[in-house]
C-alpha cells in the first residue's frame, strides 16, 4: 500500500501508515495509530480552538470553592467524562445529542465545552471545530465587503458540516434578522444532520418560577427566536454551572445524560 505518512520504522505498519483489520473477507485497512497521531497536531490547529483553551482538560477542571459548589462543578465534570466515555456507542456510532453548558460568565464553561472538544479529537480523531458565536458573525458580515477574500460558505460551511462543534456564547449576539437566520441556519441544518453540537450560554433556559424575578430578562429566549430554543432541548442535554435557578430548570427538564 502507497506509504501515506506513517512514522518511519512504526512497529504496527512499517511506515506506511496503514494497518490489515480482519473483516471475515478480504481484509480491510484502516489508519495506523502513528498515522492518527501524526494527524493530531494537524486537526487541533484546524479546529479553532483559541490557544489559551488548547490545553484544557476535563481533569483539569478547577472544582474548588465552597463544599456546595464544588459538588456541582463536580458534578458537571462527571457529566464531560461521561459524554466522552460514550461518545462512541456500542453500534460503532458517535453521539447524535450535545450539551449546552449554562451559568453565569467565569464558571468555566467554556473550558469543559474546549476540554470535551479536545479529548474526542484525541480520542477519535474527529474533525471537531470550535466557533465563538460574536467573531463568526464579525467574520460573515466581513465577506459581504466585494474585496473579501472568503464568502460567506465559506466561513460558516465548515461550521455546519463539523462532525464535533463546539458553539460558543450563544446568545451573545443580539437578535436581528441577520443574526437569527445564521443561527437558524446553523441549528436546523445540523438538527436535520444529527450532528452534536456543544453550546456554551450565559442565558437562562428557563423563566425563573416568579414573574418579575430576577433573571427575567436573561432569558435565552430573549436573544434567540423560541423555535431555536426549543430545537437546542431536542439537540443538547443541559449542564448547570451555577446553583439555584439554574439547577433547578436542569432538573424540570428530566433529562438525564
Ligand atoms: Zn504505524
Amino acid at each position: 500500500m502507497e506509504r501515506t505518512g506513517g512514522v518511519e520504522d512504526c512497529p504496527h505498519c512499517g511506515g506506511t501508515g496503514w494497518v490489515r483489520v480482519a473483516d471475515g473477507g478480504a481484509g480491510a485497512a484502516r489508519p495506523c495509530v502513528c498515522e492518527e497521531q501524526r494527524r493530531l497536531p494537524r486537526l487541533i490547529e484546524a479546529s479553532g480552538v483559541p490557544p489559551r483553551y488548547r490545553e484544557c482538560t476535563i481533569a483539569g477542571f478547577q472544582t474548588a470553592g465552597e463544599e456546595r459548589a464544588r459538588a456541582r462543578l463536580l458534578e458537571a465534570r462527571a457529566v464531560c467524562q461521561r459524554y466522552v466515555d460514550e461518545f462512541l456507542g456500542l453500534d460503532g456510532r458517535f453521539r447524535e445529542t450535545g450539551l449546552v453548558f449554562v451559568g453565569p460568565p467565569g464558571t468555566g464553561k467554556t473550558h469543559l465545552a474546549a476540554a470535551v472538544l479536545l479529548e474526542l479529537i484525541r480520542r477519535h480523531g474527529i474533525a471537531g471545530r470550535f466557533v465563538d458565536f460574536t467573531s463568526l458573525v464579525h467574520r460573515i458580515q466581513s465577506t459581504f465587503d466585494p474585496s473579501s477574500p472568503e464568502s460567506k460558505h465559506d466561513v460558516l460551511d465548515p461550521v455546519i458540516d463539523a462532525p464535533l462543534l463546539v458553539f460558543d456564547e450563544l446568545g451573545a449576539q443580539k437578535a436581528t434578522p441577520f443574526v437569527n437566520d445564521v443561527l437558524y441556519l446553523i441549528l436546523n441544518t445540523r438538527y436535520t444532520r444529527r450532528l452534536p453540537t456543544l453550546f456554551t450560554t450565559n442565558f437562562r433556559l428557563e423563566r425563573p418560577a416568579a414573574a418579575g424575578a430576577p433573571g427575567e430578562h436573561d432569558l435565552l429566549a430573549s436573544r434567540v427566536p423560541p423555535i431555536l430554543v426549543s430545537r437546542l432541548f431536542e439537540m443538547a442535554v443541559p449542564v448547570a454551572l451555577d446553583t439555584g435557578d439554574f439547577r433547578r430548570e436542569v432538573r424540570m427538564h428530566g433529562i438525564r445524560v
